[in-house]
């Protein structure tokens, strides 16, 4: 079965079906799939109006709420291209993307334009805007803003909660299709500057289809939204895949472990997918007990690396297995996962957790320096191909030609494959440590680390060193309450890792920088420990 073109032919297929089933849940707010469709017609309608075409950019910077969902279907349904936005970039990193994309319309919370976003987007291509009342985890029980009610808009712009209600008609003749670009993706710039990866309405729904029959999960299943919207993991593996699935969405504006252990409990969800940080956090969190568990079919961990010792601290200790997945915003989300009825093996050499087989239509091959596949077991590039796999960065004709040479995706990680199709990622090609001309990958010595009891979060990065060149040094985070000597973390290492790999360096930090989407950023820690140097 082919899956609808785009996310708004599913939901209007939804609404012909099930129109008062729960689409979201939100604290106390619920919101059906009838009244989703119209609220974003009526965004669609009003955009429009204001001059809007089909194929102009449509930024929106939101937190995981109502909102978020309804201006996204609203812009698609105006034929617009969405540019999802970090709501915790800064000012610059803001402004870049407003530039790249060219973006005619902007979605923000009140606060986030009065405090900033309206210097921000001053003589920008910016000409309309449309603000929301977003929730303060603190105020949550705020009720205007749960039951989706008018506040008040800023100056000079308009009220998207107000316009949503208004009832404008969808605009005609703007529906889009499977190559239509939905999204621009920017890269979450752990590596540099972010890019633009133009995700299609086809690589979308191709993920969340296959999401969709995959995973065993029941009819209408309920799905948490653990990871982040505006990434391309939360958009197209909770949002997309459950709203597909007609099923129940539940948001809870960010993450904030005692907050989605209270949601797991109230939703009772079958579904969800985070960055194995988050796992971390919510196995510490003091109220945590294997029932808050109790009701999901499927766990997922995507976008990061998975120690295996979190996955079998997590199991005896709370019951589910966590589920390795691996993909990259250039493929719109997983290219690999492990499914439903398997458990990924672990590598007896490296230690390392198995990511997946690559999904149906997807062909995955490692490749050395020339572009020739090597053996089974062998390391090098991972490259894919497949219907998930994006055309390119928007308007980067260069950086396009050089990552997807052909329409297949060089994905800058090294990794291999085992006879029996296992897909393994070693580290990213750029993150390797040279010491004295030996090897080092990071995530081998932090799979170490994590098997430590006293370790929350390690990050492993290559420090400069006059003997050396490059030598190994490892930033932890430790779990509450735990105590231990940063000697005692390096002598640990010594005794399970060969002698050039061991960190020579431990620094203990309260906690370790991340992304928004939860992963750590080895090159902030990377660039603060040149800086002591
Ligand atoms: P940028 O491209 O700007 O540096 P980013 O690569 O962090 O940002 P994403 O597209 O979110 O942006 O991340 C994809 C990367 O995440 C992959 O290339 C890989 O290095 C890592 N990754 C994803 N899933 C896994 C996994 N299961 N195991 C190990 N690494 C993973």
């Amino acid at each position: 079965v082919s899956p609808p073109d785009t996310l708004v032919h599913a939901i209007r297929a939804a609404v012909a079906h099930t129109p008062d089933r729960t689409a979201l849940a939100y604290f106390d707010g619920r919101l059906s799939y009838r009244e989703i469709d119209a609220l974003s017609d009526s965004v669609a309608g009003h955009l429009a109006a204001g001059g809007l075409e089909r194929g102009d950019r449509v930024a929106v910077l939101l937190q995981n709420s109502p909102q978020f969902v309804v201006a996204l279907l609203g812009a698609w349904k105006a034929g617009a291209t969405v540019v999802p936005v970090n709501p915790m970039y800064k000012s610059a990193e803001v402004r870049h993307v407003l530039d790249d994309a060219a973006v005619v319309a902007l979605v923000c919370s009140d606060r986030a334009w009065d405090s900033y976003l309206r210097e921000t987007a001053a003589d920008s291509s910016v000409r309309l805007v449309l603000t929301a009342c977003e929730l303060d985890l603190q105020t949550r029980n705020d009720t205007r803003v749960l039951n989706f009610e008018r506040l008040p808009a800023a100056a000079g712009t308009a009220d998207l909660v107000d316009v949503a209600r208004q009832g404008h008609p969808a605009p005609g003749g703007r529906d889009l299709g499977p190559a239509d670009i939905a999204l621009i993706s920017y890269t979450s710039g752990t590596s540099g500057t972010p890019k633009g990866a133009t995700n299609t309405h086809g690589n979308i729904m191709y993920n969340a289809e296959r999401q969709r029959t995959g995973l065993g999960l029941p009819e209408s299943p309920v799905y948490f939204a653990m990871a982040p919207l505006f990434h391309i993991t939360g958009m197209v593996c909770q949002l997309a895949a459950c709203l597909n699935s007609r099923g129940t969405l539940v948001l809870a504006y960010r993450f904030e472990p005692g907050v989605v252990l209270d949601a797991f409990t109230e939703h009772a969800p079958h579904y969800t997918v985070g960055p194995s940080t988050a796992f971390m956090a919510l196995a510490a969190h003091p109220a945590v007990t294997p029932g808050h568990f109790a009701s999901f079919t499927v766990i997922s961990s995507g976008g990061a690396p998975l120690p295996p010792a979190l996955v079998e601290k997590f199991r005896a200790g709370f019951g589910p297995y966590i589920r390795n997945g691996y993909g990259l915003t250039e493929c719109t989300a997983p290219c690999a996962s492990v499914p439903p009825s398997r458990e990924a093996p672990v590598d007896p050499v490296s230690g390392t957790l198995a990511v997946g087989v690559p999904g149906p239509d997807t062909v995955v091959r490692i490749v050395d320096d020339l572009g020739q596949e090597v053996p089974f077991g062998e390391q090098g590039e991972i490259v894919v191909r497949g219907p998930q796999v994006v055309p390119g960065y928007w308007h980067r004709p260069e950086a396009t030609a050089e990552t997807f040479p052909d329409g297949e995706l060089r994905t800058g990680d090294i990794g291999f494959m085992d006879a029996d199709g296992w897909l393994y990622v070693v580290d990213r090609k750029k993150d390797m440590i040279n010491a004295s001309g030996f090897k080092v990958w990071p995530r081998e010595v932090e799979d170490v680390l994590y098997t430590h009891p006293a370790v929350r979060e390690a990050a492993v990065v290559g420090v400069p060193d006059g003997y050396r060149g490059e030598t190994v040094k490892a930033y932890i985070s430790l779990r509450p309450g735990a105590e231990e000597d940063p000697d005692a973390l390096a002598a640990y290492c010594k005794e399970r890792l060969a002698a050039y790999k061991y960190p020579r360096e431990v620094e203990i930090l309260p906690d370790l920088p991340k992304t928004a989407s939860g992963k750590i950023l080895r090159r902030e820690l990377r660039s603060r420990s040149h800086e002591s140097q």
